[in-house]
């Protein structure tokens, strides 16, 4: 069977890189130890290898559908997934004991996902949903809603949804309308329309429980008056039995990728019978919300990691078998034509997509290391692992979904056309890739909340968190004389970033909020590559380690040495991007303050 990603790699990153045992060693995590992880993670695999990567090409070419009346026809093996998911605890598996789950680390938990994202992107979102829309329950239902909705998510009868964007409230939830009428019997009539809703009303699921914002009637203008409610498709009576709940699926959207997921318009109370039950207080909605969607960019994040991982081997194995041309200085047409990954601009492809999709799942994996900190920590320790976290959301799910992008479109270069044609896998990794830098939140949007927020959240404080980060990865990698200079020149990195900082900082200060903003995604993409060019220090740390250590026992001498030549690639080829951002952010003539639409003429 083709590979869809590297075990040895995960292997790395969760033992040597990031060390999960170290979660083993807190009462949170007790109950597990590496090799059960280990054990945890091959289950994954092998599900995503018998009952997802088969069906990869077969759900693109027979896309989830409309019916006309209501529903959303899905292949029929998405069931089958659904369920053997929830049997395996893949919906409810870090959830707490109290709960029913199995208290499993993120690390465990998103490895898992990793492996379902890259082996069949289009379905896992299904998955992922129902366990994020559960997360949400738990967080801040009543014990009354948790005990309806989540054990029936959790087996993957009832499917879990996000219901926010609106046709004219995309990036902007503040100018939702959707309503929500409090009645006297304790719910609210709830009346609007809601687009691009991922995995809603399909066939392979019996309910559909849809978390929605909507303003209760007379609340505050803007995202204070913002309410977050359950809304069932069929909502349990007391009885037990199950009733049309008025929320209707008017159609779907047709999509260049992910085209196995099921992304629908809804529509609420159009018999005005649609009843919403509130989660927690009124108007806290789009804080609860946020809760869900801070993990969801962690995972699209990751998703779009794991399909430029997927690429990244398929491009890989095509390089290995594709004989053509010959070396420069070879060319005697008698003798027979090279593999192309013998060719140095090959290389240069592969090495650009193994960085990126490596170095993305690595932090991807930091991500997930510190999410599972803050739970199981306390205090100030725990304050701070939640701020680091903060501020690495939006880098991962762009830095993710931009280069991997990128990488996508180099995976297609190498095969050269055959990349382009449907005979080969690479064209839907690219497709799928795309959505993975709009939804959850832009680039755009990404960039002004690390710019506009994370960066200055509590005086900065937040900032030095990550600063002091890498600057510990630095330290710990100059101890080995082979890496030195790489950490003299990440160093320098956090220099770069500090003087463009103050240089946009000044706008801020005179109040020129725009200006400061303006070029908040070329800050980003600068930032990317420096969080990265970290993640990769962090790994050929690791493998200089294994191999002073000669400890070979999980990983072979090559494969460390395999990591050391890709984070000196990364250095040399990509983290020089940023000097290119670093000019831009300095411009100091106003290029994208345009008020005249003719000059785009
Ligand atoms: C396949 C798919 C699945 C989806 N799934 C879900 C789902 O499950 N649930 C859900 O609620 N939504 C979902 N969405 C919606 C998705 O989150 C939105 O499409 C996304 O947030 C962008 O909103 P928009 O499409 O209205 O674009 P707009 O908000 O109109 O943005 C258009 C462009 O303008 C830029 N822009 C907008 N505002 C600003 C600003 N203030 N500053 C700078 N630039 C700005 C954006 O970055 C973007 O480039 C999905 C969308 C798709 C396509």
């Amino acid at each position: 069977m083709a590979r869809f990603t590297s075990m040895e790699h995960l292997r790395f990153l969760l033992f040597d890189v990031h060390h999960i045992e170290e979660l083993f060693t807190h009462a949170h995590f007790a109950h597990l130890d590496a090799e059960q992880a280990w054990m945890i993670i091959e289950s994954a695999k092998q599900l995503a290898e018998q009952e997802m990567f088969p069906y990869f090409k077969e759900m693109d070419e027979a896309p989830a559908k409309y019916d006309g009346k209501g529903g959303v026809i899905t292949h029929p093996q998405l069931k089958t997934i659904i369920r053997k998911a929830a049997e395996q605890h893949w919906i409810g598996g870090s959830a707490l004991f109290e709960h029913r789950g199995l208290q499993l680390p993120e690390m465990i938990f998103s490895t898992g996902h990793h492996l379902f994202q890259a082996a069949n992107n289009g379905i896992e979102g299904y998955i992922g949903l129902s366990s994020g829309a559960a997360g949400l329950i738990t967080s801040f239902g009543s014990a009354e809603q948790i005990a309806t909705y989540v054990p029936n998510i959790f087996e993957g009868r009832w499917q879990g949804t996000m219901a926010l964007t609106e046709p004219q409230a995309g990036s902007s939830l503040s100018d939702i309308t959707s309503t929500a009428t409090p009645t006297d019997k304790g719910y609210y009539k709830v009346k609007g329309q809601k687009i691009f809703i991922s995995g809603g009303q399909h066939e392979a699921c019996e309910n559909f429980i849809h978390l929605t914002l909507a303003r209760i009637d007379g609340a505050p203008a803007g995202v204070k008056g913002i309410s977050l409610f359950i809304i069932p498709k069929f909502r349990p009576e007391a009885d037990g039995s199950l009733i049309y709940n008025d929320v209707y699926c008017a159609g779907d959207f047709q999509k260049m990728g992910q085209r196995g997921y099921s992304t629908t318009h809804l529509s609420f109370g159009d018999n005005d019978d649609c009843r919403g039950f509130l989660v927690g207080e009124p108007h806290k909605g789009l804080t609860y919300m946020f809760h869900m969607m801070n993990g969801a960019r962690i995972s699209v994040g990751q998703s779009a990691a794991s399909v430029a991982m997927a690429a990244y081997q398929a491009s890989l194995q095509y390089a290995m078998e594709r004989p053509q041309g010959r070396l420069a200085n070879e060319k005697d047409p008698s003798k027979p034509p090279t593999l192309i990954i013998n060719h140095a601009d090959v290389q240069r492809m592969l090495l650009t997509q193994k960085s990126i999709a490596e170095g993305a799942l690595s932090l991807g994996m930091e991500c997930n290391r510190l999410y599972d900190l803050t739970h199981a920590t306390t205090g100030e320790e725990k304050e701070k692992y939640f701020l680091l976290l903060e501020i690495l959301t939006p880098i991962v799910k762009t830095y993710s979904s931009e280069q991997g992008s990128r990488s996508a479109a180099l995976a297609i270069q190498i095969l050269g056309g055959y990349g382009f044609t449907t005979d080969f896998p690479v064209q839907q990794h690219y497709r799928d890739l795309k959505i993975m830098s709009l939804y959850e939140g832009t680039t755009g949007i990404q960039s002004l909340d690390l710019l506009g927020r994370k960066v200055t959240m509590q005086q900065g404080r937040v900032l030095e968190l990550l600063q002091e980060a890498i600057q510990d990865t630095i330290i710990k990698a100059a101890t080995y004389p082979a890496l030195a200079s790489y950490s003299i020149i990440l160093e320098a990195e956090l220099t770069r970033m500090g003087s463009v900082l103050q240089h946009l900082g000044q706008f801020a200060v005179k109040g020129e909020i725009d200006r400061y903003l303006a070029d908040a995604s070329v800050f980003m993409e600068m930032v990317g590559y420096i969080v990265i060019g970290w993640q990769w220090l962090k790994q050929a740390f690791a493998a200089s380690k294994k191999l002073a250590e000669k400890d070979f026992s999980s990983n072979s001498a090559i494969f460390y040495q395999s990591k050391i030549h890709t984070m000196e690639f990364f250095f040399h080829y990509e983290l020089p991007h940023t000097l290119a951002c670093e000019k831009t952010l300095f411009n100091t003539s106003q290029l994208t303050h345009i008020k005249d639409y003719d000059m785009f003429a």
